[in-house]
């Protein structure tokens, strides 16, 4: 299985604390440690980017990104590494394994997929492997990229490491950023992530966890998401969770619980509550401790966060509404535990 014990037992821990014990802080689920804030692509919607507040951004030395690693393994079951673009890395490597070793599962690594063949003895040590993909139309997505020629080869690497999922025990999802641009594109992805036997995930295009205003009330990216989720029905393909896809559907608020995912900056600062609302940030190295830096967070944003005016950043989205129908989201837990542990090739092209 690639959804841990120790994470679902988290997960049922958080919905008794939620429901019979008011006021206590919910447990994190998972870490997302951005682990640099620099890329090699510069897509049009990228926050990152053009933002001068990310440029040159202090990134943590290997042996302090490792000490790291260790304190949060304190509180945190589960760890996605993020950015910026996280092969640019030399040490990503390392600190894959390293989470690894210290038993962290899952273990994602959300990368554009660029430098994965340099790289390519991180797929040894990954549960997940998210890869950016919004089209298949070489020419837009380039577009997107703000590059020229790149789509395909990365289309490329899709493919050939697809083929190497079952052999190296990870699994690849592809993950497409919905634009109004995209809505089209989206079914051409699916039948390709079902065709070579990958996943797929959506997201739609957020501004500061926002959606653009031309998605709002958008007939064409509605019967999108809605068809999205029929087709989840049949088989595995799509990653998302329902509760997921019917919020971003029409931009449902929803109750956030932000502590599930707390998020590390490149140079060891827990953001708090959230990127977002950026409330507070404090170096979790400097403090040595998880239960301390957590408690910071407890005093600065409350035992239980209350959100006035919800965003829909998915990895703050999915964690909080699997919390809401507990019992289903349990079930869809399980599922793709299972459902990525299949041991069958995937299909060839
Ligand atoms: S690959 Fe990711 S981090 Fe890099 S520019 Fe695109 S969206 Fe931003
Ligand atoms: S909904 Fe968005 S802005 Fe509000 S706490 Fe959650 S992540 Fe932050």
């Amino acid at each position: 299985m690639k959804v841990s014990l120790e994470l679902i037992s988290r997960f049922v821990e958080n919905f008794l604390t939620l429901n019979y014990l008011e006021n206590k802080p919910l447990k994190p689920l998972l870490l997302a440690y951005f682990v640099t804030f620099r890329c090699d692509l510069k897509c049009q919607y990228c926050e990152y980017a053009e933002d001068p507040n990310f440029k040159n951004y202090p990134e943590l030395e290997t042996e302090q990104a490792l000490q790291l690693l260790r304190l949060a393994r304190q509180g945190v079951p589960a760890i996605a590494f993020s950015g910026g673009e996280p092969l640019l890395r030399d040490d990503i490597v390392v600190l894959v394994k390293a989470a690894k070793a210290l038993g962290f599962k899952p273990i994602s690594l959300f990368t554009n997929g660029l430098k994965l063949p340099e790289k390519e003895a991180i797929l040894n040590d990954l549960d997940f492997l998210q890869i950016s993909l919004d089209t298949l139309d070489e020419k837009k997505q380039d577009a997107i990229f703000g590059t020229k020629g790149i789509a395909g080869t990365i289309k490329e690497h899709i493919i050939h490491y697809a083929r190497q999922q079952t052999r190296r025990n990870f699994r690849i999802n592809l993950n497409a950023v919905i634009t109004p641009n995209t809505i089209e594109d989206i079914f051409a992805l699916y039948f390709f992530a079902r065709s070579i036997g990958v996943r797929l995930t959506v997201c739609p295009q957020l501004y500061y966890g926002k959606p653009v205003s031309s998605l709002v009330y958008n007939p064409r990216y509605q019967s999108l998401i809605n068809q999205l989720i029929f087709l989840k029905k049949n088989d595995d393909t799509i990653m998302d969770t329902d509760s997921f896809l019917d919020h971003i559907c029409s931009f449902k608020p929803y109750r956030c619980y932000p502590y599930l995912t707390p998020r590390i900056y490149p140079d060891g600062e827990l953001v708090g509550p959230c990127p977002i609302i950026e409330s507070m940030k404090c170096n979790l190295l400097k403090i040595g401790s998880w239960k301390k830096t957590f408690q910071l967070l407890i005093e600065k944003c409350g035992e239980r966060y209350v959100c006035q005016n919800p965003c829909f950043l998915p990895c703050y989205l999915e964690t909080s509404t699997l919390m809401i129908k507990p019992w289903k989201s349990l079930r869809e837990l399980i599922r793709l535990g299972k459902a990525n542990s299949n041991k069958e090739e995937p299909k060839r092209l």
